[in-house]
């Protein structure tokens, strides 16, 4: 194992209720809160009345920020900066899925930088502090409930960044396994693929005695298979929607890197390219690429991913190679996800090779792509040809 530090400074409050607990977090002072929401789903569904409630119980000043989109844009960051520094904002409410976390991140830190916010989020200056902020649960997906990481959007450039700093996570999150029973089908899917995309990419790391860790993430994949297909079948149900919210939250957390190098996040990083192009759901992305990049990695190093095979996805060992173990893998995963529902070629979303260099080129935005196996442009192509 790698020495390592585990620090999590998120308070989180799962299960039904717990929304009560914003009292407990903001009550002792006079607050002036921007709530950030996206579209109206969470006026329909009852969680808005709820959440203003509760900032209306401690006679928080309420300051809105509507219309965060999924794949949140710089733009509406820069908005709600403003909104930020002319309303002397003291405290973040995020209400949403991870799009909505993650523009409430960027414009938590952007409200405590004086220049453009893209700055911080490509590095050419440091995060030096955030407005502090919380979080209200609504899709199981992204983790960013529980994380320091946010990905933005810059839409006249096509360019979409991951950053993280330890200043944006969340103080408090809310997971009430209840608000995300309206989540649409497609959304639910994205998000069981999101979710274990972030434990596949912490999976593959070259790290030696990880077996705790290992284990760990063998057995929220294999919880994943199991409650995953049921959750589609009965999206009312709140034992699969509770069991889907812890899976997600702790597939990206920190958790799962304890000891580890961190993992291959390379298909994360061809996602976010793939998306800042053609503005597809990150999870739709993500359950194209990823068995492809299983197949691309296996040709060096079967492994890995006969390690997977077997034990997450059920291949059976015997009279095969590790090669073939390893591909029965990969096409098992990518059978996995498509019986779910979700898409397994790039055709899917009519996108062809047009925008491939593009794409190739927006991959390398920061340098560095890959771990397990470190990718070079071919590599990011031969991924994409296997997509079409
Ligand atoms: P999302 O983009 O936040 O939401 C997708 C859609 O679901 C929106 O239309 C939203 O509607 C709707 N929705 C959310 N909750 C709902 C509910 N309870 N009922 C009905 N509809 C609901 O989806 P996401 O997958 O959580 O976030 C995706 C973004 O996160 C991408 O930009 C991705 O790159 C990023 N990401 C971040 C991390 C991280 O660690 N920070 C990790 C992975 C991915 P409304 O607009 O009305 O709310
Ligand atoms: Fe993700």
């Amino acid at each position: 194992m790698n020495t390592f530090l585990q620090y999590n400074p998120t308070r989180l409050y799962f299960g039904e209720k717990q929304i009560q607990q914003i009292q407990a977090e903001l009550g002792d002072q006079q607050r002036n809160v921007l709530v950030v929401y996206g579209g109206g789903s969470i006026k329909r569904n009852g969680v808005y009345e709820e959440a203003l409630h509760q900032l209306h119980s401690i006679n928080a000043n309420v300051f809105e920020l509507s219309g965060v989109e999924p794949n949140p844009r710089l733009t509406t960051v820069q908005k709600g900066v403003e909104i930020c520094k002319q309303e002397h904002i003291d405290f973040l409410l995020a209400i949403g899925g991870g799009s909505v976390i993650d523009c409430t991140k960027a414009i938590a830190a952007g409200a405590m930088y004086d220049g453009n916010p893209w700055d911080l989020f490509t590095q050419v200056a440091p995060v030096e502090n955030a407005l502090p902020f919380g979080t209200v649960l609504t899709l199981a997906a992204t983790g960013s409930e529980m994380n320091q990481v946010s990905v933005i959007t810059n839409w006249d450039t096509h360019d979409k960044i991951g950053w993280s700093s330890p200043y944006v996570f969340p103080t408090f999150s809310i997971l009430d396994p209840h608000y995300t029973k309206s989540v649409p089908l497609d959304q639910t899917i994205y998000g069981i693929v999101d979710s274990m995309s972030h434990a596949l990419e912490h999976y593959f790391h070259r790290t030696d005695n990880t077996p705790m860790i290992d284990g760990f993430i063998e057995s929220l994949l294999r919880t994943a298979i199991q409650n995953g297909p049921k959750l589609v079948e009965n999206p009312d149900s709140f034992q699969y929607r509770e069991t889907m919210m812890y899976i997600s939250t702790t597939a990206f957390n920190g958790t799962l890197s304890n000891g580890t190098d961190g993992g291959d996040w390379a298909t994360h990083r061809i996602e976010h390219a793939l998306s800042a192009v053609y503005d597809i759901p990150h999870g739709g992305g993500l359950a194209i690429l990823f068995p492809n990049w299983l197949e691309h990695v296996l040709e060096d190093d079967p492994s890995r991913v006969k390690q997977l095979a077997i034990n997450v996805l059920g291949v059976s060992e015997e009279g095969k190679s590790d090669k073939d173990i390893a591909k029965e893998g990969a096409k098992a995963l990518r059978q996995f996800w498509n019986n779910l529902g979700a898409p397994s070629r790039l055709a899917d979303y009519n996108i062809d090779d047009t925008h491939f260099t593009d794409i190739i080129e927006k991959t390398f935005i920061k340098p560095g792509v890959g771990t397990y196996k470190e990718m070079d442009k071919d590599s990011v192509h031969d991924i994409l040809r296997r997509s079409l």
